[in-house]
C-alpha cells in the first residue's frame, strides 16, 4: 500500500505528500548515546516523498548494509506555505501531529561520517520513513508538552516529550523555513529521543501519541 495523508478519523488531507524535513540530535540524551556533540544550530536533512510508506506496512529491512536502526519521532503535518516564517506564524500552519520512524542505516551512516561525507543514502532510501495518520491540533491537550512512546515486543524502548527537545517544535519549523520553503503537505520530523537500536526480523513495534494515536507494525 502506498502512503497518502490522512487524519486519524479517516478524513483525507487536500494536499499530497511533499518532502519530509528532519532534524538530527534534537534530544540531548540521544546525542549522548551515539557519542555526538550537541549541535549549536539544528542539523537538517530531507527525506523525499519516495521514502515514505504507511506506518502499518510491514518493514522490509535493507539487505547487506549492516544495521537498520529505528528512531521514533513526532511528525508535524504542514498546512500553509511557510517561507522565512517567524515563530509566531507556526501554530496556524500546523494541521496535524503524527508519528514516524526515521529508519537509519547506522553502519552506513557511521562509515560516511568517518569520511566526512554526507549521509543521505543512510537516511533517505525507499521505505525509510514509515508515517502514521495525523491528529488535528484541537485533539492535543498541550501542544508544547506532547508525549509519545515506542514499545518493542511490549517493552518500552523510547519515550519522547516535546518539552525535552533542544529546539522546540515552533522555533524548529521557523528555522527550517529560513532554508527550505515548506509547502502544504510537507512533513517535519522533530528528532528522536534516546533508546534507538537495531531492528530484527519478526519484532513488533507499537508507537503511541498520548491517547490520541496508536499505530503498530512488524518487521518482516
Ligand atoms: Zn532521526
Amino acid at each position: 500500500m502506498s502512503y497518502k495523508h490522512q487524519f486519524s478519523d479517516g478524513t483525507s488531507f487536500n494536499y499530497p505528500l511533499g518532502k519530509v524535513v528532519c532534524v538530527g540530535r534534537n534530544y540531548a540524551e540521544h546525542a549522548k548515546e551515539l557519542n555526538n556533540p550537541i549541535p549549536s544550530s539544528p542539523i537538517l536533512f530531507i527525506k523525499p516523498a519516495t521514502a515514505v510508506v504507511p506506518f502499518t506496512n510491514a518493514i522490509v529491512l535493507p539487505q547487506g548494509q549492516g544495521d537498520t536502526h529505528y528512531e521514533t519521532e513526532l511528525a508535524i503535518l504542514i498546512g500553509n506555505k511557510l517561507s522565512k516564517a517567524s515563530v509566531g506564524e507556526i501554530d496556524d500552519a500546523i494541521v496535524g501531529y503524527g508519528l514516524a520512524l526515521d529508519l537509519t542505516l547506522r553502519d552506513v551512516q557511521s562509515g560516511l561520517k568517518e569520511k566526512g561525507h554526507p549521509w543521505e543514502i543512510a537516511k533517505s532510501f525507499d521505505g525509510s520513513c514509515p508515517l502514521s495518520s495525523f491528529v488535528p491540533p484541537d485533539q492535543i491537550k498541550d501542544r508544547s508538552n506532547i508525549e509519545f512512546q515506542l514499545k518493542i515486543n511490549g517493552v518500552l524502548r523510547q519515550q519522547g516529550k516535546a518539552s525535552d527537545m533542544i529546539t522546540a517544535i515552533n522555533p524548529l519549523i521557523a528555522y527550517i523555513s529560513q532554508h527550505f520553503t515548506l509547502m502544504p503537505g510537507d512533513v517535519v520530523l522533530t528528532g528522536t529521543p534516546a533508546g534507538v537500536g537495531p531492528l530484527s526480523s519478526g519484532i513488533k513495534l507499537e508507537a503511541s501519541l498520548e491517547s490520541a494515536l496508536h499505530v503498530e507494525t512488524v518487521v518482516k
